[in-house]
């Protein structure tokens, strides 16, 4: 299954911005991790019981071509995930979970700096990648960015979810960032340019410190969301995934997007969401909010 790129021009501050959302492969999840049935123990069994996977899903990056600079925003999966020794290295436990609650389709050419070379992009070019959280299928291409900056809340880091520390470079070591901004209905941000159009948002749930990616352009406002849904539906529909951190603060996070979407026309762009690449093309904002 191939997702073809989105591309979009757009300005910011009267100057050019141009945005790429590409696809690094495709992902299938149990059809109740997607959307938990019961709570804590018993949804955790109800999707490792769950013989049904989703149909193949996204698993997006996001190309910010800025005037201050070229942000990646997360880095997306590479085609060794499915060699049958890529967990092992994370513990017995971790290697059953990621090889059998998950299936991965990735080509050598979809991961990340094959992709941005498409696009005249090296490596090289990238001033900062975002992390919005630290699960594998947001981190793995960062093999790929030897020389890059890194950045991740510190939130995040600190108190992880879920990550494979064994999966990560010897060359990550991130600058881990303060959120200590708000921005509209978002209480904890921290900018990352001059111009104050590009934050990172605390928006927790799926892990403690799990971050969106908001962008102020003079035609609306966008937020890569990665995993705080699957779907743009999800999220209208006050339904949630399985194995978040916190079902509390999942919660949370819903009513401050919807907050914010109030308050400002929000393209909204989940990591795993196939309508999310469509939606960047026609600036479709969220409805009925
Ligand atoms: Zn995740």
């Amino acid at each position: 299954m191939h997702f073809s790129p989105s591309t979009v021009q757009l300005t910011t501050g009267g100057k050019a911005l141009r945005l790429h959302l590409l696809s690094t492969g495709a992902v299938a999840v149990k059809t109740k991790f997607r959307e938990a049935m019961g709570k804590g123990l018993s949804s955790t069994l109800r999707f490792i019981l769950d013989r049904k996977f989703t149909e193949w899903l996204p698993v997006w990056v996001l190309v910010i071509e800025h005037p201050e600079g070229i942000f990646l925003v997360d880095t997306g999966e590479l085609a060794a995930v499915n060699d049958p020794a890529y967990f092992k290295s994370s513990g017995i436990l971790a290697n059953w979970f990621d090889t059998t609650q998950f299936k991965f389709e990735v080509d050598r050419e979809e991961e990340v700096d094959r992709q941005l070379l498409a696009f005249g992009i090296g490596t090289k070019d990238i001033r900062a990648i975002i992390l919005t959280h630290l699960h594998f299928d947001h981190t793995d291409g960062l093999r790929h960015f030897p020389d890059a900056r890194f950045l991740v809340a510190r939130s995040e880091w600190e108190r992880p979810f879920g990550d494979l520390p064994a999966l990560y470079p010897p060359h990550f070591r991130p600058d881990l960032l303060d959120l200590d901004c708000s921005w509209g209905a978002f209480e904890r941000v921290a900018f990352l340019t001059e111009a104050k159009d590009l934050a990172l948002v605390h928006t927790p749930g799926h892990t403690h410190g799990h971050c969106s990616v908001l962008l102020r352009t003079d035609t609306c406002h966008i937020l890569f969301a990665a995993d705080v849904c699957y779907s743009e539906q999800q999220l209208l529909q006050e339904k949630f995934s399985a194995n978040s951190a916190s079902l509390p603060a999942a919660r949370k996070t819903y009513a401050s997007i919807k907050a914010f979407a109030r308050q400002y026309p929000l393209v909204f762009l989940p990591s795993h969401d196939a309508g999310s690449g469509i939606r960047l093309q026609q600036l479709a904002t969220l409805p009925g909010i």
